[in-house]
């Protein structure tokens, strides 16, 4: 059994530890959290806890919340780290990584030459065969992935994007916008050039707007072939990836609403969907050029991809065993739900 720190337990840390905990190949050893808050609470019902440091561990004084230790002692019990700190936090840990000699994952909100390794688990399981640095991209990379790399196989492809963005997640007291959307006014945005770092050489260019909602993302992306392609085998093609799922407008799924609706009825943990959706009846043709929408989790995509790239750094097992596993282990492929 890999054993496995969480240092960094919200959004993305919490489900990592819980869909690690779904696996028999890794177990969750211990998670970090600085403040004795609810979740801390919550959380120490199914794991060990540990503080960040010494002044982190003073915050746990006269509460309820038995703490181990700090993250070094943690470090000294476990052969990986995923740090799910916020944003730029990760890079202050991974020195602490480096002394303790432990191989560590990080999230998207750390820069791509933290690691100079970018994962996606079906773009480039093996490029993280045997390293001790990975960073799982983005929410919103991950989709553009997802998607994308199943169309590499049809030869050279030009894409331009718009991602309508989340303002934030739905715990998030703090963030906006409430009553705006906010365009990214840097043009191209980030997010192109992250999936280019992942399909490499990948002529992308995106835009991102936020929007008040909390619920997903919505992409709206644009593909030109150099030849001409047919949407029903485009379609049987996306098939073969479970980690992309049809959902259909006759069917009343018109918006994330009613998405995220169909997660929570069908009994996903959290009511998360960790594959990217696409409207079918929306895929549309126009001479070489392919036009889509796709929804897409923030809170869970990237949740499969932590556990792939687990599996490749430690050699456990090849590309397409790890991601069958996984599917399996968290039930992904299982909603299939368009006609
Ligand atoms: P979050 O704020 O929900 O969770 C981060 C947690 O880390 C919080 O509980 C915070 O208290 C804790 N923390 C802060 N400083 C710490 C420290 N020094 N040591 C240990 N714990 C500390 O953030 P998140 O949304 O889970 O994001 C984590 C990473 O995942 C970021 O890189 C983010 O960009 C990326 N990511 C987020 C999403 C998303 O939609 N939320 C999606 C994909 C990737």
């Amino acid at each position: 059994m890999l054993k496995v720190a969480i240092n960094g337990y919200g959004t993305i840390g919490k489900r990592v530890a819980d869909a690690i905990s779904l696996q028999d190949d890794m177990q969750v050893v211990g998670i970090v959290k600085a403040h004795p808050d609810y979740m801390a609470k919550i959380a120490s019902k199914k794991y060990k806890i540990y503080a960040p440091d010494e002044k982190s561990l003073k915050n746990f004084e006269g509460s309820d919340i038995k703490v181990e230790g700090t993250l070094v002692n943690l470090l000294d019990e476990v052969e990986a780290v995923v740090d799910a700190t916020p944003d730029d936090v990760g890079k202050l840990n991974k020195p602490v990584y480096e002394k303790f000699k432990k191989r560590a994952i990080f999230q998207g909100g750390e820069d791509h030459e933290l690691t100079n390794l970018s994962f996606n688990a079906y773009a480039n399981y093996d490029e993280a065969w045997g390293k001790d640095y990975v960073r799982v991209v983005s929410c919103n990379t991950t989709a553009l992935i997802r998607t994308l790399f199943p169309l590499t196989s049809y030869g050279k492809i030009s894409v331009r994007a718009t991602l309508v963005r989340r303002a934030t997640d739905p715990n998030d007291h703090k963030k906006g916008p409430i009553n705006s959307i906010e365009p990214d006014l840097k043009i191209p945005s980030h997010h192109g050039p992250d999936v280019a770092t992942v399909i490499h050489g990948l002529d992308i260019l995106t835009m991102a707007v936020k929007a008040p909602t909390t619920l997903m993302h919505v992409h709206s992306v644009n593909v030109k072939f150099d030849k001409e392609v047919k949407k029903d085998d485009l379609i049987e093609n996306w098939k073969k990836y479970k980690r992309v799922m049809f959902v259909n407008g006759k069917d009343e799924i018109k918006s994330t609403g009613q998405i995220m609706e169909v997660a929570r009825e069908t009994g996903r943990p959290r009511g998360d969907l960790y594959e990217i959706v696409l409207w079918k009846d929306a895929v549309a043709i126009k001479g070489n050029e392919l036009f889509y929408y796709q929804a897409v989790h923030q809170e869970s995509d990237v949740v499969p991809e932590n556990i792939d790239a687990l599996r490749s750094m430690f050699q456990l097992m090849d590309r397409d065993s790890s991601i069958e596993k996984t599917d399996r282990k968290l039930r992904i492929g299982e909603l299939a739900y368009a006609r």
